[in-house]
């Protein structure tokens, strides 16, 4: 009898555990941070809603230069059992910065690649807000392709003191032809075989706007509206696009936030 009751304590206390999941106190910037509290029904971050799962299950990215705290308050029928402060890590972004360097003469862009570009970005903006309910995201991800990192997330060059955007995302040197599997379950929502910038291009979506997003590649193997699994192969590596040589770019993001794919795949 007694052992029953404690059996029952002690599974009612693991399913809670399971249900609920303590938000840190801390994270780094470029952190995509994932939880879980069956016990609510409304998510608040920064003072807008976030979308909440069935079970429970919410997903919110920290940009790159993100320093103010973030706010989580959960509510239970409109009334509010909570609000956090989440801290900020600051991460040491690798800055290079180079002076006296000649000033290039740009040949400007043709019209028609000014038309292409405006046209691919218009694409790739739209697709990032795509934001279904499905949960893929909450397994854990892995790395794309075997190689050796040759570019870091939030890197940036300053040259003759202009400052070049941000790298977005994990370079990975491999060779060309190798090949390149989905970081995590989910749904490719862009399939192409040659941006002007990115080349061979796919992004995968992973639920509740969480995407990755694979370029440079030689091979595009997958189309839009196919579901892939985890580990599924989707094409290969190549330097198609304006890359230097073969390696696959590697970027994950929830809606318009880049986070960094390094932090993702430590744990
Ligand atoms: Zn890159």
């Amino acid at each position: 009898m007694i052992l029953k009751i404690k059996l029952a304590i002690f599974f009612v206390f693991i399913s809670l555990f399971a249900q609920a999941q303590d938000l840190p106190q801390e994270v780094l910037q470029g952190s995509l941070v994932i939880s879980q509290d069956i016990k609510v029904d409304q998510i608040i971050k920064d003072g807008e809603n976030i979308k909440l799962s069935k079970e429970g299950h919410f997903v919110f990215a920290v940009g790159r230069d993100r320093i103010e705290p973030i706010s989580i308050t959960k509510l239970v029928n409109n009334v509010v059992v909570s609000t956090e402060e989440i801290k900020i890590i600051k991460q040491d972004y690798e800055i290079q910065r180079i002076d006296g360097l000649p000033e290039q003469m740009v040949t400007p862009l043709e019209d028609d690649i000014i038309e292409r570009i405006i046209a691919e970005n218009k694409v790739i903006k739209e697709k990032k807000l795509v934001n279904t309910d499905h949960t893929f995201f909450i397994s854990n991800f892995i790395i794309p392709t075997e190689g050796i990192i040759s570019g870091v997330f939030g890197s940036q060059r300053i040259l003759n003191g202009k400052e070049k955007s941000p790298h977005r995302g994990l370079d990975i040197a491999a060779a060309e032809g190798e090949p390149v599997i989905a970081t995590n379950d989910g749904i490719i929502i862009l399939a192409e075989e040659d941006l002007y910038y990115t080349g061979g291009t796919i992004m995968i979506e992973h639920g509740h706007g969480v995407k990755s997003i694979y370029a440079h590649m030689s091979r595009v193997d997958v189309k839009v509206d196919d579901v892939v699994f985890k580990s599924q192969r989707i094409g290969s590596v190549g330097s198609t696009g304006r890359s230097t040589g073969p390696h696959l770019h590697w970027g994950v993001m929830l809606l318009n936030t880049y986070v960094d794919p390094a932090l993702l795949i430590k744990s």
